[in-house]
């Protein structure tokens, strides 16, 4: 069958599967070897020289972890696609491929809190010209553009305000001036939303979140087309950030359930969503599915479902939020996202405690803010919970 043109919870399952002689094994095995032994030198001489394909040493590529690099292939629909070690290592490997000394990089302020520091503390010292835009100001992001530029990195969903930015509007604007697109698709997943066919040239994503979706492993995978994909592969052989076969095989057995867990979340969090947006003790919920969401219109054009990333602020101080998250019993109190459990945690004190009251203001992130990302709980569960700890406030 061609999975190019079955449905996403399909090509999840059967992707890359069964390629390898494992003699019948229903999954993919971990491949646990670090080179590749040959007995024709020919072949392994044509294999070492890309004239054949197969397996060298692991550093390069692995078989299971090319089953992960397949699954993602497809549900993105790209030609071609890479693993990393973790999506920091995707991102700043795809940044320093491409922004060499001299070229200039247009992006958003709202950007995951590492790849800020890249944009901030780390490209400068490379003659890399960065110009960070207001997330929502489509208008500034086009004219930065329109000034030529080498590259535009975009991220929507953004982390920790849901804030929605035009794949296809921006994409179009950087055609004109030859910039490469990036979309750091984490908190949408390929479920919700394909930047490439809304224009962009490299899809990116944290596996560590949603795709494995247990979290029990890390990793990061980009999809795009060969040509540049080509490119970045070059540079992670070099630069080691590469996927180890173990948490490649935790990673492709969560996305198995990846259709089935984002479904879940997706009409799960819409409905947390309303009933926070109800609540007294509730000043602001942020949830693009919301109609009142600032994003809410682009992100019903360019997504199939909203995500189960909701953040809210509470009528009330920081204080109030230690109160609350404590008296929450169905979430972790943790880092990170998309997993099968809830999440929740303050943005003021964890993925943006680096910033200054000030840098945080402008972000539009009160104190008084939760991250929450939705499990895969019985909703009623989730909201029983909220409720119970909404009313010892
Ligand atoms: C977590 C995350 C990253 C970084 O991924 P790691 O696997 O932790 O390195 C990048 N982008 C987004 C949107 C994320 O949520």
């Amino acid at each position: 069958m061609d999975l190019s043109k079955s449905k996403k919870g399909t090509a999840a399952v059967w992707g890359g599967e069964g390629d390898l002689n494992t003699k019948g094994a229903v999954t993919s095995p971990i491949v646990n070897s670090v080179a590749f032994s040959y007995h024709d030198l020919d072949e392994w001489h044509h294999v070492a020289t890309g004239k054949a394909n197969g397996f060298i040493y692991s550093r390069n590529t692995n078989p299971t972890v090319a089953v992960l690099e397949e699954k993602i292939r497809i549900l993105e629909n790209a030609e071609a696609a890479t693993a990393f070690a973790t999506g920091m290592a995707a991102i700043s490997n795809t940044l320093f491929t491409f922004l060499t000394a001299g070229k200039r990089v247009v992006s958003i302020k709202d950007t995951y809190g590492g790849t800020s520091k890249i944009f901030l503390d780390f490209l400068p010292h490379y003659d890399v010209g960065v110009t960070l835009c207001d997330t929502s100001d489509h208008d500034q992001l086009e004219e930065e553009i329109a000034k030529g530029c080498d590259l535009v990195y975009l991220e929507t969903p953004t982390n920790p305000t849901l804030k929605v930015v035009d794949v296809q509007r921006l994409s179009e604007a950087a055609k004109k001036v030859n910039a490469i697109v990036v979309v750091d698709n984490t908190f949408a997943t390929p479920i919700n939303q394909n930047p490439l066919q809304l224009g962009a040239d490299l899809v990116i994503h944290s596996a560590t979140k949603f795709l494995c979706g247990h979290s029990d492993a890390m990793g990061g995978l980009i999809a795009g087309n060969k040509p540049l994909l080509q490119k970045i592969f070059n540079f992670r052989e070099i630069n080691g950030a590469s996927l180890q076969a173990d948490p490649a095989y935790m990673i492709a057995r969560g996305m198995k359930t990846l259709e089935l867990r984002i479904e879940r979340q997706n009409t799960s969090a819409l409905k947390i969503a309303e009933y926070l947006k109800g609540h007294a003790k509730v000043k602001h919920v942020f949830y693009p599915g919301l109609e009142t969401h600032n994003g809410h219109d682009i992100a019903k054009k360019q997504m199939r479902g909203f995500g189960g990333i909701i953040s809210f602020a509470l009528d009330g101080n920081y204080d109030m939020v230690k109160k609350f998250l404590t008296a929450l019993k169905l979430v972790h109190l943790a880092a990170s996202l998309g997993s099968v459990s809830s999440l929740a945690g303050p943005p003021h004190t964890t993925s943006h405690v680096e910033l200054t009251e000030e840098q945080r203001k402008q972000l539009g992130i009160p104190e008084s803010l939760i991250r929450y990302s939705v499990g895969i709980e019985n909703a009623d569960d989730l909201l029983q919970d909220l409720e119970e700890a909404l009313a010892k406030l």
